[in-house]
């Protein structure tokens, strides 16, 4: 059934578990994550980012379609929207909730923008996440650490539902080793009482990412590690004769397998 992320998110933060927001692409990611959900009894968060053009409302309306059927509740989330008038589309094609990131922004115009989004948002019954400090592409280096006084400002002044921070992980392919900052984290959760997301877990690490949600990290955002997934399945697929849409069941099963091995991985199994 479809449910409100701050549903979801505030079961998760008092249980101490993070629940794994999974990159939905199209209608065989959609059912896969749902039967991944369902197998391990986990609340799910979609994440709509990659698809951004006219059909996002008949897109999500048929996501919403088939999560309206599920025996676990789900969250859909327009996640990175990257300016003003994405959030706006989101909010305008029916997203319970909407990520606006403007964390590529100095302090005062990531504020500014986001306390009008968040205003807007509101009145429309719409949550909204934003990003403080800024999660990078491909090492540490490029992504800038959350400061928790600055943070909690933040929260106070934007009103955000949810916030993603930035404690070492890192978008796409990590190169290097992951350092995660888990005396940050706790500085942050001690500093802010929205629930905390965490962009960019793929190739953090399984017990980076386990110690992360069992310490207060809520929401999990998994793209890359399920794209892989989907994709070695893919190649594994015998597609000699007319087996040639044999293809679709093994991107729906090396995605589900993938994808419930994140629930486990974040605690978020067997919570439904
Ligand atoms: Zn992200």
């Amino acid at each position: 059934m479809i449910t409100r992320l701050s549903e979801i998110l505030s079961a998760a933060k008092e249980g101490h578990y993070g629940v794994p927001a999974l990159s939905s692409v199209n209608e065989m990611t959609c059912r896969a994550a749902i039967k991944a959900a369902e197998d391990v009894r986990s609340p799910l968060i979609l994440l709509e980012g990659l698809i951004y053009d006219g059909g996002l409302s008949s897109f999500l309306a048929h996501q919403v379609g088939l999560c309206e059927e599920a025996k676990v509740p789900v969250a859909i989330i327009r996640d990175h929207a990257g300016t003003m008038e994405e959030s706006l589309i989101g909010v305008r094609a029916g997203f319970d909730s909407v990520m606006i990131d403007m964390s590529k922004l100095p302090y005062e115009q990531n504020r500014t923008k986001v306390a009008e989004f968040v205003y807007v948002a509101h009145a429309c019954g719409v949550e909204v996440e934003a990003e403080l400090g800024h999660v990078g592409a491909g090492s540490e280096d490029q992504s800038v650490l959350t400061i928790p006084d600055e943070a909690a400002r933040y929260v106070d002044e934007t009103g955000v539902d949810f916030l993603a921070v930035a404690i070492g992980t890192s978008h796409g392919i990590y190169q290097g080793t992951p350092r995660i900052d888990f005396e940050l984290l706790d500085e942050l959760l001690e500093a802010i009482s929205v629930p905390l997301v965490l962009h960019g877990a793929s190739g953090t690490g399984d017990d980076n990412i386990a110690r992360c949600c069992r310490q207060g990290i809520c929401k999990v955002n998994v793209a890359t590690d399920l794209f892989i997934a989907a994709r070695d399945a893919a190649q594994r697929t015998d597609l000699s004769g007319k087996n040639v849409y044999g293809i679709y069941d093994s991107i729906c099963a090396g995605f589900a397998a993938e994808a419930s091995r994140w629930m486990r991985l974040c605690g978020s199994a067997g919570r439904c």
